[in-house]
């Protein structure tokens, strides 16, 4: 399998170039040449398989030459051996819905998913290469953490996480500094998540720099993060319809980035029984807006309970549009320079028509998210976290609804006892949580200081500034 350029200004890649890359060098996003397809019988063979096995089935199909079988099985194992569930991403049954629980990782989030297994593929391809590998991004809360346990004490591994001093939930913090493994360094910023967001693009855009300390992204453009979620599309419906090929299903999905649907569009082009995918919004509802009137533009990102998904701008977004104008890079390359010249885009009727057999949109306020999780709780005593609410919310009369749980309720405490005035069970994953020793390090806001910040850990000394 070879990857091309949504702008398609790039020669093909090979897979583990593609994961190396990240963003591609023309700006664009990665994606498979092709889009393998499944057939019936081999859809009702893996129906039964279990996670681990699911995951090497489908992953095998996509890497190519470069990641033997036996060293994708190794990967699957370990990478979802981490996780506190046996099933790895349980079904059960709520009501007349049904829920896959995406939140046994380490970290309590449905990241853990594809960061796990991310980290062990980074490793595998960087003793194979001899190259060591610094991780930087920037985060507002969840991703952070996720990526800090996918990539903890791995030897050719370092990553540096930024987050915004003072404005992350303690939980989101004590997550991220209580890692002590001498490859994670946490970095708190005086400032917010955009000033940290634009230190890491400044940091990026020094292409010396980033090729001198071979500098990587960990964010959700990263293709290997949407292969890793194709598998619990797959498993979810092996579970639900017991491989009865004839069952389509739909899936309501809490998104932000539109990389968790992205993944679930994927599985439905390789052939899997999907109906229609729910996109289920928070008030940052630029996706919602897409699917009612095809015009995609940009607002400005409000806070909200689900802060997971308070997003403008989804950065998957371009993939589908890949798709959507039937593979044609300009068209891709045309709307996303009207984008960042206008903030906006907007596709035409026909297109319109696509976009809305494959996918639903439904917006839900912060109210009705509180509103869902209390009735949840009371009809079914089944605790839901805010952003899992919203999709359980935005399908509440589809029938045949598998509604993604993306995060575990406890934490997102405050809302929870909010919500039904109680807490909900803390998992081993966070207990003691508030206990554990810390470290990290305060930086000033600015491009400059966090360089240096590398250079001193990187090299031992400090010659940046000189
Ligand atoms: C990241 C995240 C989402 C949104 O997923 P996308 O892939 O960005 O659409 C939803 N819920 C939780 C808890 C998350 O951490």
């Amino acid at each position: 399998m070879r990857y091309i350029s949504t702008r398609g200004n790039m020669e093909p890649l090979s897979f583990s170039q593609a994961v190396m890359m990240g963003l591609a060098t023309d700006g664009g996003l990665l994606l498979p040449e092709t889009i393998p397809s499944i057939d019936d019988k081999t859809l009702i063979s893996w129906s039964n398989l279990n996670f681990s096995k699911l995951a090497v089935e489908i992953m095998s199909l996509y890497v190519g030459d470069d990641i033997k079988r036996v060293e994708l099985d190794d990967l699957a194992q370990r990478s979802y051996l981490a996780f506190s569930h046996p099933l790895v991403t349980p079904l059960v049954r709520v009501g007349e819905q049904a829920i896959i629980e995406l939140f046994h990782g380490p970290t309590a989030a449905f990241k853990d998913i594809a960061l796990q297994w991310l980290g062990n593929l980074f490793e595998l391809l960087l003793q194979r290469s001899d190259k060591q590998l610094n991780i930087l991004g920037a985060t507002s809360g969840d991703t952070g953490s996720a990526a800090i346990y996918g990539v903890r004490g791995k030897k050719r591994i370092r990553i540096f996480i930024l987050h915004p001093l003072g404005r992350v939930s303690l939980i989101q913090e004590r997550q991220m500094t209580t890692v002590l493994d001498p490859n994670v360094h946490n970095i708190a910023i005086r400032g917010t998540f955009d000033d940290g967001q634009r230190i890491v693009k400044e940091v990026f855009t020094d292409l010396e720099f980033k090729q001198h300390y071979n500098l990587a992204a960990i964010n959700s453009i990263n293709w290997a993060r949407v292969l890793a979620q194709i598998v619990y599309y797959f498993y979810a419906w092996g579970r639900y319809t017991a491989g009865n090929i004839s069952k389509s299903v739909n899936f309501a999905v809490p998104t932000g980035n539109f990389g968790d649907i992205f993944a679930g569009y994927m599985a439905k082009r390789m052939g899997l029984p999907i109906n229609k995918l729910i996109i289920a919004t928070n008030r940052n509802d630029i996706l919602t807006r897409f699917i009612a009137t095809g015009v995609y533009k940009v607002g400005e990102a409000q806070p909200t309970l689900s802060p997971s998904m308070d997003i403008q701008l989804a950065s998957n977004f371009e993939r589908y549009l890949y798709y959507l104008t039937g593979a044609n890079p300009s068209q891709v390359k045309a709307h996303m320079n009207s984008l960042s010249s206008t903030g906006q885009l907007q596709v035409t009727a026909e297109q319109l028509a696509v976009a809305n057999s494959d996918f639903a949109a439904v917006a839900v306020s912060d109210v009705e998210t509180l509103a869902q999780m209390r009735f949840t709780y009371d009809k079914y005593r089944y605790i839901l976290d805010p952003h899992t609410a919203i999709g359980v919310k935005a399908a509440q009369d589809v029938t045949d609804v598998i509604c993604i749980a993306t995060a575990h309720p406890a934490k997102f405490m405050e809302s929870v006892q909010r919500a039904i005035g109680k807490k909900p069970p803390v998992p081993s994953s966070l207990q003691g949580i508030l206990d554990r020793e810390m470290r990290c390090t305060i930086s000033e806001a600015n491009s400059l200081a966090v360089k240096q910040y590398i250079c001193d850990v990187v090299d031992g000394s400090s010659n940046l500034l000189t």
